[in-house]
This record gives C-alpha cells, structure tokens and sequence, in this order.
C-alpha cells in the first residue's frame, strides 16, 4: 500500500496543487491527481509516483526508516543556522545622524546630542559578551545613527574584537551601515585596512534618493552619496560596497528607474525592501505606506523586468535570491529575518548605545518608541548566560515557530517562510497571532506565489538566470 509521509498543499493560482514536504521539497501535481492522493487511489501506475517516492513524499515500500532517516537528515540541513548561536552582532554606536530620513526606522538623533554616543568602555564590554557566544563565525555590524559620527568607537571596537580574535579559535568579520555622505578617506583607510565591508541605502535617482534623505545640514544627500560611493569602492574595492533600498509609497511605481540607477552606478544586484512600520515610518504611514498587496504587485512586476535584463547580465534581486536558495537548496540561508525559529537573539542581536542588549533591530526600534518588552538586559549589568539563556528570550523563541503559528502551521510555504513575533506584537500586541491577512502574511504569500508559478512554467534561459543567481549568492551557508 502508498504511504505518504507528511505534507503541505496548496490550489496554486496556476491551477495545479503545489505540495511542499517537511524537508522542503515541492512538486506540482494535477488537480485529478490531488483527488487521487487523498481517496487512496494513488497507485505506481500514476506517472509521478516515482518522482513523488524520490523527492521523500512516499515511503520507501520496503524500507520506512530510510525514508524517515533521510527526511531528518535534510530537515537538519535546513536548519543548521541554529548550531551557529548567535553570529550577528549588531552594535548602535551613536544615534546621532548627519541625515533625518523620511522614514528612519530607528528615529535618530540629533546631529550634536552627545548623549546618544556609545562610551568606549561600553563598546569593550560588548566585545567581551560577543565572544561568549559559541558560535565560530562572528560578524560584528556597526550601525547607527550614522557610525562614522562616532568613529573612535568604531575603532577601538575593531582594535579590541582583533586582539581578542588572536586568542580564540573564531572568524571574525565586520560591516560599517553608513549613508556615505560624511565619510572621510582616513575612515575608508581604516576600512580597508582591517577588512570592514560597507552597507549603504541608494532609494534611486537624485530626486527621489533625495526626497527620501534628507540632510539636516540642507543640500542633496544624493550629490554626496556619489561622490563618496566612488571614493569608497577605490579604497575598499567593489566587491565591498553594497546598497540596498527603502520602498516608500513614491518609490512604488518607480521600480524600473530604480533599477535602471542601481545599473548605472554599477551595482551588481538589487535588494528591494519594503517598509518597517517603525520609527518615522510609523509616524509617517500615512504618507510613505501602502497596502501590502501593492507591494507584492510591484515587486513581482520588477522581478519579471530583473530576469528580461538577466538576459544579457548578471543582476540578481537578493531578496528572491533568498527565497529561491531556500526553495532550491537543502542549505541554510543565514537570512536572519525569515527564520523558524526566528533568527531574533539565536542567529542575530542588537546592542544600543547604552550597551542594553535587544533581540532584533526592531525590537530595538520599538523601545526607541517607548516600549522596552523585548529587552534583553544590559551588557553592564548582566552575565552572558543571563541574556542569552536566560528566561525572556526562551519565551520568545518558545512561540516564534511558523509550525505552531495559526494558519502557518497549514501553509504550504511553512518550510520557507519565518515568523516576526516584534512586528507581532507591534502589530497585535501579541507575539503569536493567527498570521492570514497580516501584511507579513500577504507580502511572503504573495511572492511565493509569484515564484513558484515561475518554477512551474520557466523557460531554460529563466532557469539558468535563477541558478546563476542561487550559485553566486553569499547568503547561503554551504558549510551548513
Ligand atoms: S535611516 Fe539611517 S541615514 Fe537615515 S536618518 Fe536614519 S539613521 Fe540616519
Ligand atoms: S506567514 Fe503566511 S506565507 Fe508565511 S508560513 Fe505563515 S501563512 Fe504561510
């Protein structure tokens, strides 16, 4: 007799049912097929039992251990971000910031209020706690506010985790969010010198890179931006630069000029980021938000127009690089913001300024606007062991499962997707809720759709432009 072992299902838009297993393999079946699964009258006649038997959505007739041995195995391979506890290190060294953007997320600081500065004795305190964490690989990221206003702490940052570093068996590397405009040569020597990449924000051509930030001082942010990004890839190389933008409810329809102005200046990707309702975007959400279904709609229309330029060069979107890598591969993606259990505090962490520790970027944004419910604790105050084995973020992680999350523990993406129990809570007051209807739910249910309708009907040159862009990409942990 057919066995199957367990699986999710779904009526795709394009017709068939698409069903994905607990280690994530999918396959499209039609729907005369999907009703002869679920009476029992599926049999080795039907042409894609063998295929269904080798993707592990059968048990092996004669030998069920080896169907459950090897489930596991790839479910552990999915998995093993959680062996590499906890390798983001996020550290706000300032909330100070030479810009006010439209849709600051942390609500930065004033230009000259000191008081948001990160002592360095602060900055030392954290390096120490960072290198209790067991994990081998250490990504320390300086971030802001605008770091390079307090660049002293950036530097003795760098100088002690090296030290450090020297006497342990870790691999350390460091990344520097800046906006560019104020960086100096002497900073970007310092960043070649000790191997520090550079993250910055590029929201399109000037007017709208402009539009959305703004610099206190008046002026273009953009003029700037360009004059530096220059500068910065000379001295750092290339490969060491990357961008990423913030789509806004102006941004929206502009998708093609963006990309077209990511080309131009030579970037070799895109990552297309919709809005966190936090900070100044919260305030602003009447201005800059939109529905989450426009979102999907001009995200994927943009995906259509990244893979027609992919036809004549290499330009991956990062963000459904990510999805794709997941759907693909049985390898980990390290992409700490869609996560099961959720990245937050295990695989990614936030200092502030003030050395209070806070599971996620957003958790740190959110008692930025008052509310502390996911501090951690504070590197001055309390152990290791207390922040991160300590009672909070055990409740946190406990119910940041898409498996027990309502209508996730259903969903045929459950194995791809990630749970945000901050934006949760922000959202609902509640760190699990029933996640339908949710913009998180809308935004990742409606680019899944999108791009298993493309797996399901691509031409050959589609698939080489998908694998090109999954084989090239640094976010999947092969070593995993
Ligand atoms: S988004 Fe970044 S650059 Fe813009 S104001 Fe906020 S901290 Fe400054
Ligand atoms: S958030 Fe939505 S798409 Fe993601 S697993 Fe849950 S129900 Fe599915």
């Amino acid at each position: 007799m057919t066995r199957f072992l367990p699986f999710q299902f779904r009526y795709h838009p394009n017709g068939q049912v698409l069903l994905v297993n607990e280690c994530g393999d999918y396959s499209f079946v039609p729907q005369s097929t999907f009703e002869d699964i679920i009476s029992g009258n599926f049999t080795k006649e039907n042409r894609q039992y063998f295929d269904l038997q080798s993707r592990l959505f059968l048990e092996q007739a004669e030998n069920n251990e080896f169907s459950l041995q090897k489930t596991a195995a790839k479910y552990r391979s999915r998995k093993a971000y959680l062996r590499d506890f906890t390798s983001l290190h996020m550290m706000v060294v300032t909330l100070r910031c030479n810009q006010r953007c439209e849709y600051c997320q942390v609500s930065c600081a004033e230009h000259d209020a000191h008081k948001y500065d990160m002592p360095v004795h602060t900055a030392l305190k954290i390096v120490d706690t960072i290198f209790e964490s067991p994990s081998k690989s250490i990504k320390i990221e300086f971030q802001g506010g605008e770091p390079t206003l307090h660049w002293d702490v950036v530097k003795e940052t760098v100088l002690y985790a090296k030290k450090k570093q020297q006497k342990s068996d870790k691999v350390l590397y460091f990344v520097l969010c800046t906006n560019l405009t104020g960086i100096t040569k002497e900073q970007l020597l310092f960043c070649r010198d000790h191997g520090i990449c550079i993250s910055t924000s590029l929201d399109g051509a000037k007017p709208l890179h402009d539009k959305h930030r703004v610099l206190r001082s008046r002026g273009s942010s953009y003029d700037l931006f360009i004059r530096n990004l220059f500068l910065a890839r000379e001295i750092v190389g290339e490969d060491n630069v990357d961008a990423l933008m913030t789509t806004t409810a102006f941004s929206l329809r502009k998708l093609p000029e963006i990309i077209e102005e990511y080309i131009v200046l030579g970037f070799n990707g895109i990552f297309i980021r919709s809005l966190n309702p936090y900070g100044f975007a919260a305030e602003q959400s009447g201005v800059l938000g939109y529905d989450m279904h426009e979102f999907v709609a001009a995200y994927t229309e943009a995906l259509r127009h990244i893979l027609s330029i992919n036809r004549t060069r290499f330009f991956p979107e990062h963000f459904a690089t990510i999805l794709l890598s997941r759907i693909l591969t049985p390898f980990s993606t390290g992409f700490v913001d869609l996560q099961s259990p959720a990245g937050i505090g295990i695989s990614g962490v936030i200092y502030d300024y003030d050395g209070s520790v806070y599971p996620s970027d957003e958790a740190r944004m959110l008692a930025r606007m008052g509310d502390v419910h996911f501090n951690l604790g504070n590197v001055h105050r309390d152990p290791y062991k207390e922040i991160f084995g300590g009672s909070k973020l055990r409740s946190i992680i406990k119910d940041a499962c898409v498996e027990v999350t309502p209508s996730c523990a259903h969903c045929v993406y459950q194995a791809f997707c990630g749970t945000d129990p901050v934006r949760n809570y922000l959202e609902s007051g509640s760190e699990i809720r029933k996640m339908e209807g949710t913009p998180f739910c809308i935004k990742h249910k409606g680019i899944f759709d999108f791009i298993f309708s493309l797996l399901a009907d691509m031409s050959e040159e589609e698939e080489n432009i998908i694998w090109s862009w999954v084989a090239r990409s640094p976010t999947v942990d092969r070593n995993a």
